[in-house]
């Protein structure tokens, strides 16, 4: 009797582990994806793709020849696993091979570089040869080699006018301010009308509450414009604009003007609350 009630708490509980651990498996799959590639479609290309079909193998009878493709993950073997058709690294996803090219592609958009687009890829997927690729693809690239070499100025293209309201959207952080405060400013490209939110805590999370009523009141916008701050490009952030639709723009060092209007308006900002602090103004 005793033993049966203890195998029946022993099975219920490996049920819920496996239950968690299923639902943190899709939390990562999920969440991993944060371009602009869907599950679905790694999951319906995966059966087809021949490196993906082998790696599986290897991983489910832990067999690894030697001459394969997949001797990179050799080392990594007690790292990854098999979700569903997804193959993962932690919290890392091994990139089916046609999928390679539009996942180069989309983090190529806003052309980073060399070290930069390895370190945003190397967070979320991984291939073999992905290093070699990379370098490839923006050795390549004239854009990318001007990121690299500051010395020389990326013509100045004049920021294109949305043709409705809301449509572009530009969003910067100032501060701290004496008072320990920050400026999130969200400004439309179209009115130029500047949302001015004046914050304690600059988390992701707090930002993007801000975002929320932001946009409840004047609408999502298509594309959003910022620089790289940390916060701005975080995984939580990213996730909130893929789920939104809306299509996030990164500024590089390089090439500021793109977020000009809203940094200009920082600026003025900032002028009038230090001036309103020398005089010993509440602001
Ligand atoms: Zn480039």
């Amino acid at each position: 009797m005793e033993e049966s009630y203890c195998k029946n708490v022993y099975s219920q509980e490996k049920c819920e582990i496996s239950n968690i651990t299923e639902g943190y498996m899709d939390y990562v799959c999920e969440n991993a994806v944060t371009m602009a590639m869907t599950l679905d479609q790694i999951d319906k290309e995966s059966p087809q793709d021949k490196f993906i079909q082998e790696l599986i193998k290897c991983i489910q009878h832990d067999e690894w020849p030697k001459h394969q493709n997949s001797k990179m993950f050799y080392k990594l073997r007690n790292e990854v696993y098999v979700h569903n058709n997804i193959v993962l690294r932690g919290n890392i996803i091994v990139i089916t091979q046609g999928h390679r090219p539009k996942v180069l592609q989309i983090a190529h958009e806003t052309h980073q570089g060399i070290v930069k687009t390895k370190q945003i890829l190397r967070e979320i997927v991984c291939w073999p040869g992905i290093d070699n690729e990379i370098e490839m693809l923006i050795k390549t690239c004239f854009q990318c080699q001007l990121v690299s070499n500051p010395s020389q100025q990326l013509p100045i293209t004049p920021t294109e006018l949305p043709e409705t309201p809301w449509q572009i959207a530009g969003m910067d952080l100032t501060g701290p301010f004496p008072g320990g405060e920050y400026i999130l400013v969200v400004i439309d490209y179209y009115s130029r009308y500047p949302e001015v939110e004046i914050m304690k805590s600059i988390t992701s999370r707090c930002i993007i509450q801000r975002l929320m009523q932001i946009f409840a009141t004047h609408g999502l916008p298509s594309v959003i414009k910022t620089d790289n701050a940390p916060n701005m490009v975080s995984q939580e952030t990213t996730n909130f604009f893929t789920a939104n639709g809306i299509k996030h723009q990164r500024v590089t060092p390089y090439y500021p003007q793109a977020a000009g209007l809203v940094e200009n308006f920082n600026k003025t900002i900032a002028k009038c609350v230090k001036t309103a602090n020398n005089r010993k103004k509440k602001w």
